[in-house]
């Protein structure tokens, strides 16, 4: 539908001038200590008439637009403003665009928009998918190594759903490597899944990486994964995406049901 898809782009350049593009934050918790140790900052776009619209449609179209750098910035100030007087270990983990990776002015973009907020940039981890690196590895390579060196932490996402992924993570000096959702979903079904889930983890471990699982519903998911030794789990079970008016609720609540789990089960020590 290529009218409504120009329709969307100049409905989504408005939008962004009337701060309809705002940050959800959906919690990160410690698989074992069942403790909430960040946020990853997800994008919705809060649309007058046609409700709440999920980034995987308005992302390519910012993209196609050329819009992503606005919009990353405007979910990054937003991020940082909501986060920066929470608890200094609280985390908040911010998706780019792998087309941003070949932006050489991204760092500085993020340095600023941290500064304005007064947010210490150690607590702040970009997610990169890694479809995209490929094309320009050396570019990219450079880009991420400037935001290490203003203390930025670097994710891999949706790790082993993309192409190339063990030259990418050899390439940049990633801290984290997020597991895809796909592989958990069919974990407990499915054995093989279970032993790519344990290889992804064992190689993230084998490289000091800090294990992420995303998309974990059940606790027989939560379970399999803490007994692999992946560290950090997200999903329905911890708690969805919520907006910034919900944030101080899970900041106080104890993650309860996996807490709970978690302390009872005989692997978790
Ligand atoms: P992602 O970074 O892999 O984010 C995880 C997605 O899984 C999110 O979808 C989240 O809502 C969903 N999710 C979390 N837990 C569960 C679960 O237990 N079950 C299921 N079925 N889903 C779960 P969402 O928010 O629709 O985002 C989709 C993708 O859009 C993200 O995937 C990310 O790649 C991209 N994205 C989101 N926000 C931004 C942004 O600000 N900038 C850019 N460039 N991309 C973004
Ligand atoms: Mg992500
Ligand atoms: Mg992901
Ligand atoms: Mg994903």
């Amino acid at each position: 539908m290529p009218t409504k898809r120009s329709e969307l782009k100049t409905e989504l350049r408005k939008a962004l001038k009337n701060s309809e593009i705002v940050p959800y934050f959906q919690p990160m918790v410690g698989i074992r200590s069942g403790k909430l140790v960040g946020f990853e900052v997800l994008a919705r776009w809060l649309h007058p008439q046609r409700g709440t619209i999920r980034p995987d449609e308005f992302i390519p179209l910012a993209e196609q637009a050329d819009l992503i750098g606005e919009l990353t910035d405007t979910i990054l100030l937003q991020a940082f403003a909501a986060t920066a007087a929470l608890d200094k270990s609280l985390t908040i983990s911010v998706n780019i665009s792998p087309i941003q990776l070949r932006d050489p002015s991204l760092p500085e973009e993020i340095r600023r928009a941290a500064a304005m907020a007064a947010f210490p940039l150690n607590r702040l981890t970009i997610e990169i998918t890694e479809s995209a690196l490929v094309d320009n590895l050396e570019l990219a390579a450079s880009i991420a190594t400037k935001l290490k060196n203003l203390g930025v932490k670097l994710a891999l996402d949706d790790f082993g759903t993309g192409y190339s992924s063990l030259r990418n993570l050899q390439a940049l000096p990633f801290d984290e490597l997020k597991v895809d959702r796909s592989f958990v979903s069919s974990m407990v079904q499915c054995r093989d899944s279970r032993k790519i889930v344990a290889a992804v983890i064992g190689l993230g471990q084998s490289l000091k990486l800090t294990t992420v699982a995303e998309g974990i519903e059940n606790e027989t998911q939560a379970d399999i994964l803490r007994w692999l030794g992946c560290d950090v789990g997200q999903g329905w079970i911890y708690g969805p995406p919520v907006s910034v008016h919900d944030l101080p609720k899970i900041v106080d609540a104890p993650m309860s049901t996996s807490t709970h789990t978690l302390h009872d089960s005989p692997a978790s020590d």
